[in-house]
């Protein structure tokens, strides 16, 4: 990835959210991903358990909210995304790893197929390749685009053309043979389920009570967590593409969204991302708070981070925040 790519506004017409695009060429004609919609419709199916009061537990819902940050930041924003996409720093390889598998938690694939797909964005944004443009339309860059076939998403394409420094990691290697993958997050599910169940069991509780606890765990310690990094994320394509300011004219409507700003820990500040994508920091104004920056900080002092790359020096916030609204 170059750094930075681009500061300065070679076409204004590009930065403009109102603009109108096809779906990606190779999507065409549609063509329903029946494996991923199935599995999307089903896991916000089991969410949907978190109404019914059986499923319920504080416990649950504590770790639902740990498990934004745990799995979302650790795993997908600060590892798949800031280090393993853009190499905006670099951990020991045992803590690499055990970063990923929190971001393989979150079923959003591979590491290797989340970093071709998130380099091809970059590579193409907001025009019409870009996998998950909201000028196609803000539902397509939401959720649409996963639910349908891509010939340039497929795994081998985007493998081989994006992310092979990733693959020569045996590590995501092996991740990416038989549904590996698969079965890490079916593992994490499980152990959701059987730690709270025990621990009901230890402290007294009858087998039906801890069936009632692992459940109340596994549906919002797992589910409604997965859920919410989910659209979290995806609002990343989705809101921050759309709605929000803008502090660097690049080349395409990438936004800074206060909600989103705040909501991802700092993955929102996503007009400084395209403006400076090599960079680990993503909040660059005084209020754009990036918890996923003061994580890394705090990693470098205990001496678990390193090379961090910061904006470029002569980087300078070029475009009237005003004039564009929040
Ligand atoms: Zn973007
Ligand atoms: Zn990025």
């Amino acid at each position: 990835m170059p750094f930075p790519r681009h500061t300065k506004n070679t076409d204004a017409g590009r930065a403009d959210a109102t603009r109108r695009l096809d779906i990606p060429e190779s999507a065409r004609p549609l063509r329903l991903a029946r494996i991923d919609a199935t599995g999307i419709a089903a896991i916000h199916l089991i969410a949907l358990l978190a109404f019914v009061p059986w499923f319920f537990s504080w416990t649950g819902i504590v770790l639902a909210l740990l498990g934004l940050y745990v799995f979302g930041t650790l795993g997908i924003s600060l590892c798949f995304h800031r280090m393993l996409t853009h190499r905006g720093l670099v951990c020991p390889k045992w803590f690499e790893h055990s970063l990923a598998i929190l971001g393989l938690c979150c079923v959003q694939d591979t590491p290797a197929r989340w970093v071709g797909i998130h380099r091809r964005h970059h590579e193409h944004a907001d025009e019409q390749p870009d996998p998950h443009s909201p000028l196609a339309s803000f539902l397509w860059a939401h959720i649409g685009w996963m639910l349908f076939r891509n010939r340039e998403l497929t795994r081998i394409r985007l493998v081989s053309r994006y992310a092979k420094d990733v693959m020569r990691d045996p590590f995501y290697a092996k991740l990416e043979q038989n549904f590996r993958w698969v079965r890490v997050v079916l593992i994490s599910w499980l152990g959701f389920f059987a730690s709270a169940f025990l621990v009901e069991l230890v402290v007294g509780g009858s087998a039906l009570d801890a069936i009632q606890f692992g459940f109340s765990v596994l549906i919002w310690g797992v589910f409604v967590r997965t859920v919410l990094v989910w659209h979290i994320t995806w609002s990343v394509n989705s809101v921050t593409h759309t709605w929000g300011y803008r502090n660097y004219d690049t080349d395409e409507s990438s936004r800074n969204n206060l909600i989103i700003g705040f909501l991802s820990n700092g993955e929102g500040w996503h007009n400084n991302h395209h403006a400076a994508p090599r960079s680990a920091r993503f909040g660059h104004r005084w209020w754009e708070l990036d918890v996923t920056w003061v994580t890394i900080r705090l990693l470098s002092a205990l001496g678990l981070a390193r090379k961090i790359v910061t904006p470029y020096p002569s980087l300078a916030i070029t475009a009237d925040v005003d004039r564009h609204g929040v």
